[in-house]
């Protein structure tokens, strides 16, 4: 199999999408669009297909140079309208969980304004089939929400290799990004993420290919090192559970006002998922401790355990 790694620049942390060239026929991701990523994006044949793992800027933006591209039902939604609907079901989430409401408007306009251009709206892609065939290679495509709920992975069973965009990635952790189903409802992204990363354990992975930077860590201890970043990161959320709205948590523990989406979108991730554990409680936009630390600590020894059983019983 012939796999070329192709380097995007991105305006987005950590600077640079990786995009891969399966067999010459299969493309993985296309980065933002940028007149430097056009220029690289459009060296490639009308013959490439687009594979999309999941509809973020940095990995969809530029989808609209190919003729046609397999992603996630989500993703080809969200490509159509350059992610507009998504946005503004997020930003009435985020004024439902304390966020004031001038502050809401300026970050919409910021982004707006910073997005503009980023992601072309177009309607070239097509749902992902359960298999993807490239030349002689077979790859499944694994649904794997958390980071976001369009989330695909390619993998080769017999190779035992993945490209596993975002989900999985080294140095950094990937944020479990909110998911409004509208403007009420949410999805509880935190556990969708915990049974993903189930999924994936139990994959025989010699060795990944993230959407940023290298992995080069062994593929299930790296996976088991997210829940131990989680545990921590409930147990801050769960111990400024006095009285707090998910707006005063977030900028407690992210006191940089530039990372306030980032920000949010993780408190609410961690506070959702307390929640439905019975480990707070929530009274009008406040969050309330209504557990012990132990019981906190002793969920995610359960949630280790799930994962890593899972990966036994194959
Ligand atoms: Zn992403």
């Amino acid at each position: 199999m012939k796999i070329e790694k192709i380097k995007l620049p991105s305006p987005f942390p950590p600077n640079h999408t990786n995009s891969y060239l399966i067999n010459d026929l299969l493309l993985v991701d296309a980065g933002v669009n940028s007149e430097e990523n056009v220029k690289i994006l459009e060296k490639f044949s009308d013959d490439v297909i687009l594979f999309l793992t999941h509809p973020h800027a940095d990995h969809f933006g530029a989808a609209y140079l190919f003729k046609f591209a397999y992603g996630h039902e989500i993703t080809c939604k969200r490509l159509k309208d350059a992610e507009e609907e998504y946005f503004e079901l997020v930003y009435h989430h985020f004024i439902s969980e304390g966020l004031p409401e001038s502050l809401a408007k300026k970050m919409q306009e910021r982004a707006k304004e910073r997005y503009r251009g980023y992601v072309i709206p177009c309607d070239n892609c097509k749902k992902a089939p359960e298999r993807i065939k490239v030349d002689g290679d077979v790859f499944e495509v694994i649904h794997t929400p958390g980071h976001s709920f369009g989330h695909l992975c390619l993998y080769h069973k017999e190779k035992k290799i993945i490209f596993c965009g975002d989900i999985v990635l080294e140095d950094i952790t990937p944020n479990p990004v909110i998911e409004p189903i509208n403007e009420e409802k949410r999805l509880c992204v935190l556990e969708q993420y915990v049974e993903t990363l189930r999924k994936l354990y139990r994959l025989e992975v010699r060795k990944a290919y993230p959407g940023h930077r290298e992995i080069r860590r062994n593929w299930r201890e790296l996976i088991l090192s997210y829940v131990d970043n989680w545990r921590k990161r409930s147990l801050e959320v769960w111990k400024l559970a006095e009285g707090k709205t998910a707006f005063e948590i977030a900028t407690t523990l992210f006191p940089d006002i530039r990372q306030i989406f980032l920000a949010m979108t993780e408190t609410i991730a961690h506070a959702d998922f307390l929640l439905s554990n019975n480990l707070i409680e929530k009274r009008g936009m406040r969050y309330f401790r209504c557990s012990e630390r132990e019981e906190v600590e002793e969920m995610w020894k359960r949630i280790e355990e799930r994962i890593t059983r899972g990966g036994r019983d194959r």
